[in-house]
């Protein structure tokens, strides 16, 4: 079950209440990529980066299973750059810059060995560049989910609305959510932004959970309470990377499944909060992941007689 992801290879700076980092490896894509490889033995990438990427991070995904062949390489280019402050409160941040770089005009080209697609991740990046992802796929996957940012509601909207109308699944944090719907309820919004074409809905509330909504269906799922919360930069998708490859892993894309995946996924993004940047994901074990869901099950576990 071949998995594909699309998103920003990236340099990150980044400054919350317990550090300051100077540039880091992030971007939505590392993160989805190496989140998804402790469920998938083998993914795809595409997304585009300058010369001046660390060539031991990509030998690092590679050496995870991930695919390199539909990551564009610029000569002489610099990568996507963002950088971000955390205040005491670290469920929101303040953009301090984003240098589009190498995105700017990146256009998207899909090796010919990545068309069995059978799920695909649409990570955060340009609406047009996963509009033009989504149209180069010979046959539709059996799963498209999609992730975004206010930053792309803000100077996209249009486009993002065209690329909303053709996923099965979108995630967005709350505010996310409210910008998107107009509305303030969640429950509000969900009704409004699946009407707008995905048939499930995932709205991520930083320490406070994620809830995913079909239909008239609604599950929620915790996050784990931490001792210690470094850098939440990466969360979101690191969520979607457990998500996605618990759906690739099992097959099963049944809402009953994609209550797991959500529990996998927001597992899988509490270890990214406990380190800055990618760190954390690159010493993790499959055995600190299923312990760390046990915990998520224990957690929410009770019986009332
Ligand atoms: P998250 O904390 O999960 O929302 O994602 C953080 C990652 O998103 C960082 O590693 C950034 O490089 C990347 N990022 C930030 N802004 C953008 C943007 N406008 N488009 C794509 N990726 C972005």
């Amino acid at each position: 079950m071949s998995l594909l992801s699309v998103g920003t290879v990236a340099f990150d700076e980044i400054e919350t209440p317990f550090g300051k980092t100077g540039k880091i490896v992030g971007g939505a894509a590392s993160y989805i990529s190496l989140s998804a490889s402790f469920f998938v033995k083998q993914s795809n990438i595409v997304s585009v980066i300058g010369d001046d990427f660390p060539i031991d991070f990509l030998e690092g995904m590679k050496d995870r299973g991930v695919n390199l062949d539909g990551l564009q390489i610029k000569k002489g280019e610099n990568s996507f750059h963002w950088s971000g402050k955390y205040h005491y409160d670290m469920n929101s941040r303040d953009t301090l810059e984003t240098n589009l770089n190498v995105l700017a005009d990146f256009d998207p080209v899909l090796p010919e060995s990545y068309n069995d697609c059978q799920f695909l991740m649409l990570g955060n990046l340009s609406p047009d560049v996963q509009m033009r992802v989504i149209e180069q796929l010979e046959n539709r996957p059996k799963l498209v989910v999609l992730d975004t940012m206010n930053f792309w509601m803000d100077i996209a909207m249009d486009k993002l609305l065209e690329v909303i109308s053709k996923v099965d699944v979108l995630t967005i944090n709350d505010e996310e959510a409210r910008q998107l719907s107009g509305e303030y309820s969640l429950v509000a919004a969900s009704r409004k932004i699946m009407n707008m074409g995905p048939k499930y809905l995932i709205i991520k509330k930083g320490e406070h959970g994620a809830l995913l909504f079909n239909e008239d269906k609604m599950f929620f799922a915790p996050a784990l309470p931490l001792e210690e919360v470094k850098d939440p930069t990466g969360a979101g998708d690191t969520f979607a990377g457990g998500f996605i490859g618990h759906l690739a892993k099992t097959k099963d894309i049944s809402f009953e499944n994609m209550k797991r995946a959500v529990v996998v996924g927001s597992a899988m993004a509490s270890f990214t909060c406990e380190a800055f940047g990618t760190e954390r994901l690159l010493t993790l074990t499959k055995a600190e992941i299923n312990q760390r869901i046990k915990k998520f099950v224990d957690l929410v576990h009770f019986n009332i007689d």
